[in-house]
């Protein structure tokens, strides 16, 4: 590689440094000799996409809670690892143990819908959950349970950097807003997170119980719309 002026030192040492930080906060001290230079020379989303693989293969594996016992399939998220937008719900149920994938099921379908209206498409946006194993009978995730699996969560956030988040479910604004509030009191309007912006809605299997729920689902997607669409 040649490096022909100050500007591309720069911007390579900073690359070199990404790179470190990167792989030290992912995997800790051991993996610093494990480095491939040419992996400076891709794309961003190419190192996101390596970086994220990594993170699964290590999910996998993770035996942190008991979930690990009960579950067919982990859950890690899918999705496009370039987009600005994440979509992060509560947990896997019955469909996405089966499957291994986020949001499938009659949720899934209604998901997709709700997307479509917004001119998004699950392939535009990154999706996935706070737990990554599915609760037995679908009960609310137990704290420790949450904060087993958290770092996971964390580390996909840190990978993707989504500069707009689409929070859905109480479970899941109640770990990202860290407050208790009913979701009603929630929705509707713009909250920072994570550096991102980001909006609370109903989750669709609410919806599905609860269709009387859907105008204010509306709203909100609209609301989430408008700001991606101005970001
Ligand atoms: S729920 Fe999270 S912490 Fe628990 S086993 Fe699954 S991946 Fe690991």
């Amino acid at each position: 590689m040649q490096i022909s002026n100050n500007t591309e030192t720069l911007d390579f040492l900073d690359q070199v440094k990404t790179y470190f930080q990167t792989e030290k906060t992912l995997y800790g001290e051991d993996l610093y000799l494990d480095y491939d230079f040419q992996n400076l020379l891709r794309s961003e989303s190419e190192k996101k996409r390596d970086v994220l693989l990594k993170l699964f293969f290590h999910v996998k594996e993770c035996r942190n809670c008991d979930l690990a016992k009960s579950r067919k399939k982990f859950v890690f998220g899918s999705g496009n690892p370039s987009s600005r937008i994440m979509l992060i719900g509560e947990a896997p149920g019955a469909n996405e143990d089966l499957q291994g994938k986020p949001f499938v099921g009659e949720a899934g379908k209604l998901l997709d819908k709700i997307l479509a209206a917004i001119k998004l498409t699950r392939n535009d946006i990154f999706l996935t959950n706070i737990l990554k194993c599915r609760p037995p009978q679908n009960r609310d995730p137990l704290p420790d349970e949450v904060v087993a699996c958290e770092s996971i969560l964390l580390k996909q956030i840190e990978i993707l950097k989504p500069e707009f988040i689409l929070i859905v479910g109480r479970i899941a604004a109640h770990y990202l807003l860290k407050t208790t509030a009913p979701l009603r009191e929630l929705r509707g309007k713009v909250v920072d997170v994570f550096n991102a912006k980001a909006i609370v809605t109903y989750h669709p299997s609410a919806l599905l119980r609860e269709p009387g729920l859907k105008r204010s689902a509306w709203e909100d997607v609209q609301l989430f719309q408008k700001l991606y669409e101005q970001g």
